[in-house]
């Protein structure tokens, strides 16, 4: 069986939701946006970037708790929580819910999370 894969569309929403996570302080431009989001929606220190940025650094983490897959299927369901948020399409008390129900499963930068390991294109979706 192939091995499960988190996807990840390059969106960047995540890297425009920095503010408040600690291991990322130093990165917030002041408004919640890291630095290190280039204008084509990439990180441009995406091979050094920081373990929280890191979908499969971070999965050592909770692999006691769940499955790779079960792992990846939280993060998207963040990645898509997020999306929705930055297109206004979601309730606010429920955002709130559905974020901190994540966040008790899931440490707190991949639950906002960032690129994929296997990343596979520019951003495409900022936009839209
Ligand atoms: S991956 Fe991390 S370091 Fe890179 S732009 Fe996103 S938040 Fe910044
Ligand atoms: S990890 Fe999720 S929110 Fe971040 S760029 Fe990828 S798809 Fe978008």
């Amino acid at each position: 069986m192939a091995r499960p894969r988190f996807n990840c569309d390059c969106c960047g929403f995540c890297c425009r939701s920095i503010g408040g996570i600690q291991q990322l302080v130093q990165y917030d431009r002041g408004d919640g946006v890291c630095c290190h989001l280039t204008d084509a929606n990439l990180c441009d220190i995406y091979e050094s970037r920081p373990e929280v940025c890191n979908v499969e650094r971070m999965y050592p983490k909770v692999s006691a708790e769940m499955s790779r897959e079960e792992y990846y299927t939280l993060m998207e369901e963040s990645c898509k929580l997020l999306k929705d948020r930055f297109r206004n399409r979601l309730d606010a008390a429920k955002d709130r819910e559905d974020m901190l129900r994540l966040l008790r499963h899931v440490p707190p930068k991949a639950a906002i999370m960032l690129m994929s390991e296997n990343a596979p294109s520019p951003s495409r979706l900022f936009n839209t």
